[in-house]
C-alpha cells in the first residue's frame, strides 16, 4: 500500500543546493512538506536555493556527509555527490568518499530514525553497457580502475551497502538510477554536455564533440525526474528498485549539437575533439519497471526541455 501523505515531513535532502537537488526541495515543499537541504557547496550553489531563505519550512545545513551526521528526520532522499566527470574527477579520492561514507553515514542515520531512505543513483553502474536498452537486471560493464571508476564503483558501492542495510537491518530503501537529465540549475560551466552545448552555442562559440559525436544519450528533463523520483520514494515499502529514471528517446552527440544550435539560433559550427577515456558508446534506459511499478513516464520531450533551459541559461550568459 503506498505511504499516505497526508501529514507533514521532516524530510533531508543532501546535495539539495544541486542542479537536481534544488529541484527536488522546490517539488517537496510545494507538498507541504518540512525540508532541511544538506550541503557542502563542493558543485552547488547558494543561489540554486537562495529563492527559499524566506520560506520557513525550509533549512540549509553546510555539512559534508562524509562526517556523521545527527538531526530526526522522518524521510532522507541522499544526492549528495558531484555528478559531472569534470567535477567528480576533479578530487576523485573525495568522490569515492563522498558515495561510500556518505552511504554510510546517511544509512546509519536512516537506522537510528528507522526511516526510509532514497539513493540517487545512476546509469554510470551500467559502464559501457553491452546490453542495450539497459535494463535493472544488467550487472554493468565497468573498468575499476579508470578515470570514472571514481564515481562508478563509488555508486555501486554504495548500492551494495544499500542492499545489505536492507536485508541485514531491514532498513527501507529506495534505489533510483538516474540517466542523463539536464534543465535550469545546471551548472553552466560542469562540463556536461547539455550545459556545454548551450553555452557554446549562446556565446557563438564552437560545438565541443567528443569523438565522433556518434555515440547515444538518453536526456531527461529535471521536472520529469523529479516526479519519478517523488513516485518512488512513496511507493509500496516492499517495492525497493533499482528502478531506471530516464528518457528512453535515444540522440547522438552530433544530434544533440545540431538541435541546441538551431535552438539557440545560433551560428557556432562543430569542432571535434578526442573521446575521453571510457565514454560509454551508448545508453539508453528502459524503463518498464518505472512505468509498471510507479506508473511514470516521461511527458517532456527535448525540444520542449531544450527551451526552458535555454531560456535559464541566456540570463547566465548575460
Ligand atoms: P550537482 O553536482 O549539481 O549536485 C550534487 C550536490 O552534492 C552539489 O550541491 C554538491 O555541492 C553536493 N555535494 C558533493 N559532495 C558532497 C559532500 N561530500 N557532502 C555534501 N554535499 C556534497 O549534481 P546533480 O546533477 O544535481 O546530481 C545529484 C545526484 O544525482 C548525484 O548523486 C548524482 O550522482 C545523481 N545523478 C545525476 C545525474 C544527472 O544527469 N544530473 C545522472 C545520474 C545520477
Ligand atoms: N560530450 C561532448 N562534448 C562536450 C561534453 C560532453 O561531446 O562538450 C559528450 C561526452 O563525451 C559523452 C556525452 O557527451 O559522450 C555525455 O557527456 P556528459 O559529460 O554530459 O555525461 P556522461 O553521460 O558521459 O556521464
Amino acid at each position: 500500500m503506498a505511504r499516505l501523505y497526508d501529514s507533514r515531513k521532516r524530510i533531508l535532502v543532501t546535495g539539495g543546493g544541486g542542479f537536481l537537488g534544488s529541484h527536488l526541495c522546490d517539488r517537496l515543499l510545494g507538498k507541504g512538506h518540512e525540508i532541511l537541504c544538506l550541503d557542502n557547496l563542493f558543485t552547488g550553489t547558494k543561489r540554486n536555493i537562495e529563492h527559499l531563505h524566506a520560506e520557513p519550512r525550509f533549512e540549509f545545513l553546510r555539512h559534508d556527509v562524509t562526517f556523521p551526521l545527527y538531526v530526526e528526520v522522518d524521510e532522507i532522499y541522499n544526492l549528495a555527490c558531484p555528478a559531472s566527470p569534470v567535477h567528480y574527477q576533479h578530487d576523485p579520492v573525495q568522490t569515492t568518499k563522498t558515495s561510500v561514507h556518505g552511504a554510510i553515514n546517511m544509512l546509519g542515520l536512516a537506522k537510528r530514525l528507522k526511516c526510509p531512505i532514497l539513493q540517487a543513483s545512476t546509469s554510470e553502474v551500467y559502464g559501457d553497457p553491452s546490453v542495450h536498452p539497459q535494463t535493472e537486471d544488467y550487472w554493468g560493464n565497468v573498468n575499476p580502475i579508470g578515470m570514472r571508476a571514481c564515481y562508478d564503483e563509488g555508486k555501486r558501492c554504495a548500492e551494495t551497502l544499500f542492499f545489505d542495510y536492507h536485508r541485514q537491518h531491514g532498513l527501507e530503501i529506495k534505489v533510483v538510477r538516474i540517466f542523463n537529465t539536464y534543465g535550469p540549475r545546471m551548472h553552466p560551466s560542469d562540463g556536461r554536455v547539455v550545459s556545454n552545448f548551450i553555452m557554446q552555442a549562446l556565446r557563438r562559440e564552437p560545438i565541443t564533440i567528443y569523438g565522433n559525436g556518434q555515440q547515444t544519450r538518453s536526456f531527461c528533463y529535471v521536472d520529469d525526474l523529479i516526479e519519478g523520483m517523488i513516485r518512488m520514494m512513496e511507493s509500496s515499502p516492499d517495492f525497493v528498485g533499482p528502478v531506471n529514471i530516464g528518457n528512453p528517446n535515444a540522440f547522438t552527440i552530433t544530434e544533440l549539437a545540431e538541435q541546441v544550435v538551431a535552438q539557440c539560433g545560433s551560428a557556432s559550427g562543430l569542432r571535434y575533439l578526442p573521446l575521453p577515456v571510457d565514454d560509454p558508446k551508448q545508453r539508453q534506459p528502459d524503463i518498464s519497471l518505472a512505468r509498471s511499478k510507479l506508473g511514470w513516464e516521461p511527458e517532456i520531450q527535448l525540444r520542449d526541455g531544450l527551451a526552458k533551459t535555454i531560456e535559464y541559461f541566456r540570463k547566465v550568459v548575460q
